[in-house]
């Protein structure tokens, strides 16, 4: 049976962004977190390096804003970059009230008594960490505190199938009031009313065939907000992570850098040394220059993966420095000490995303959109290693302030129709779904990855717009489901990462084209698709 629920902020999505909202909004607020699987599965839990900021007296909070423009490619908002810097401190002291357990120095309790990291693109120490289980720790932390608290209940388990929303004015302007949510347990849809909905849903990096993120990250935020009217930006600035594990039982498996960093080397399948003809610097070479030259090579050849090879060490040394790596390997039958690593590079993290301001609001009233999920303007066209999660903290607290600010004064939620299911049947062909995800991934990845050209994002667009007619018909007939309902919004969001990078005609960032091998500083600014008047999809006027 269908139901409606009210409370005073709908959050979707249980990650670092979600659960620090929820954390930081008043007690007093009636609060709803809607969760896809159980409440930890999502990027943070995964994230291993930390959280960047300036905690250390010699750092400063001109060198963090540099170093993050020189990262993002002439594409950052520099008012943005400032803000997120500057609030890293004090968000770093409030995971710490909340009771994180970062990695010390040898001695003190003050911040600035924390071990820092330093990190690819950074020029000092500024990174504070838990080991190298930074999300496990944060996650965990957050999830304990927000179990805690009364005034919020918690969905797991539910999928959000789309947002509720109105035009209250007769202009072209529309307010949220909610989204209907499918239950995965009874497989009902219920309508979820809210005074203010936020997206905090995560990046859309499984519409690659190889990913390090886990299965959640199907860009269902950006799809909906899409759907709904708001304007996205930037997603053609898709972050690469060069070595992931290649095997059928470890699809997010991450090989750190550190790895090569001990004298790693990456190989061809016949055993030949290919980094030193790339770069000097050979297998240390900033992470999008390794990965540009391993799809390169295994485009070249046709191969399904390269390996990385570190058994030359002594065995002592690899299982010392590497144990987690080791033992993941050993597991999958690969002693990392006698052979080499099968490595295929993974989309890792979407820059671009919803459209917000510095209150975290997006083009609809009353809705939000914070973290992985959003475009503010921090990443501009590549993100800085460990300011993603920072990213995700500071919006959280920009969008709790501002709701806080306009509670009093937001009316409830108008009354939502029921979910209607009366012209839909149980699916008679679920292998449509199966067929259809499996092909957009392989497309994305072969025609849409590290390296583009004119001919292969045209021969992605006209798939994508078949898939999506396809899809779309098959979501008119049949119940929904969470794979029909995530095969959807993959294919909403590779259209707007095709559209996107036919747009950018120049190579920038995390954005390399054949055809446009360079930089254009006439096209320094955000790629922003608007709804009405550009679809996913659709190809780019020339
Ligand atoms: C392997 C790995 C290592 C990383 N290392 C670092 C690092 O060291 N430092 C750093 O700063 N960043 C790192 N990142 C990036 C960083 O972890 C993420 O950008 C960040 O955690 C995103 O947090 P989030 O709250 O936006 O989303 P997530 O943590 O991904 O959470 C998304 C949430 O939304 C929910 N959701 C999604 N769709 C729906 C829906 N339709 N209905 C209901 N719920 C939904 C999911 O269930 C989940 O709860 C790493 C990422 C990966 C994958």
């Amino acid at each position: 049976m269908s139901q409606q629920h009210l409370h005073d902020v709908l959050i979707i999505g249980s990650g670092a962004s979600g659960l620090s909202l929820a954390l930081r909004l008043d007690p007093s607020l009636r609060i709803a977190v809607i969760s896809k699987r159980e409440l930890s599965e999502g990027n943070t839990y995964y994230a291993q390096g930390g959280i960047s900021a300036v905690l250390d007296h010699a750092d400063s909070v001109e060198s963090h804003v540099q170093d993050t423009l020189v990262a993002g490619g002439g594409l950052c908002d520099p008012d943005v970059v400032q803000l997120v810097v500057r609030r890293g401190p004090e968000n770093i002291r409030w995971l710490l009230e909340q009771g994180v357990k970062f990695t010390r120095r040898e001695r003190g309790n003050h911040p600035e008594d924390y071990h820092l990291a330093r990190e690819g693109g950074h020029s000092h120490r500024r990174i504070v960490h838990a080991a190298d289980a930074t999300g496990k720790v944060v996650e965990s932390t957050l999830e304990t505190d927000i179990r805690s608290r009364a005034n919020v209940d918690l969905f797991e388990n539910h999928i959000t199938v789309d947002l509720i929303t109105r035009n209250e004015h007769g202009n072209n302007t529309s307010n949220c009031h909610g989204a209907y949510v499918l239950s995965k347990d009874s497989g009902h849809v219920h309508a979820f009313r809210a005074r203010f909905v936020v997206l905090a849903t995560g990046g859309a990096s499984k519409v690659y065939l190889y990913t390090s993120n886990p299965d959640v990250s199907t860009g269902d935020g950006i799809a909906m907000a899409w759907r709904a009217g708001c304007r996205v930006a930037n997603m053609e600035f898709m972050q690469f992570h060069p070595t992931c594990l290649y095997h059928p039982q470890a699809k997010t498996f991450l090989i750190s850098e550190a790895l090569r960093g001990e004298g790693g080397r990456l190989l061809l399948p016949n055993g030949t040394r290919f980094m030193p003809s790339f770069d000097i610097r050979a297998e240390l070479a900033p992470r999008d220059v390794v990965a540009h030259a391993i799809d390169h090579e295994m485009k070249r050849l046709g191969a399904d993966c390269l390996y990385l090879d570190i058994s030359h060490k002594p065995a002592d040394f690899i299982r010392n420095h590497f144990p987690t790596i080791h033992a993941r390997c050993l597991e999958l039958g690969i002693d990392i000490t006698r052979e080499p690593i099968p490595v295929v590079p993974a989309a890792h993290y979407t820059c671009g995303g919803i459209m917000t301001n510095s209150q975290a609001q997006t083009d609809i009233d009353g809705l939000y959109a914070i973290g992985e999920a959003a475009y503010t303007g921090l990443h501009g066209a590549n993100r800085m290693a460990s300011n993603s999660l920072l990213e995700c903290l500071v919006y959280a607290q920009l969008a709790a302030e501002d709701i806080g600010r306009r509670i009093s004064s937001q009316p409830p939620p108008p009354a939502a129709p029921d979910w209607d299911e009366s012209r839909v049947t149980d699916s008679d062909e679920e292998v449509v779904v199966s067929h259809n995800w499996e092909e957009l991934r392989r497309f994305m990845w072969d025609y849409v990855g590290i390296v583009r050209s004119n001919k292969r994002l045209a021969r992605a667009s006209r798939r994508i717009r078949m898939l999506q007619r396809e899809i779309h018909e098959y979501y008119g007939h049949f119940r929904v489901s969470n794979d029909l309902l995530e095969l959807r919004n993959l294919a909403d969001v590779a259209g707007l990462i095709i559209s996107s990078a036919q747009r950018r005609k120049e190579s920038r960032g995390l954005h390399h084209i054949l055809d446009f091998p360079h930089a254009d500083p006439r096209q320094q600014q955000p790629t922003i698709l608007i709804p009405d008047t550009y679809k996913p999809g659709q190809a780019t006027p020339d």
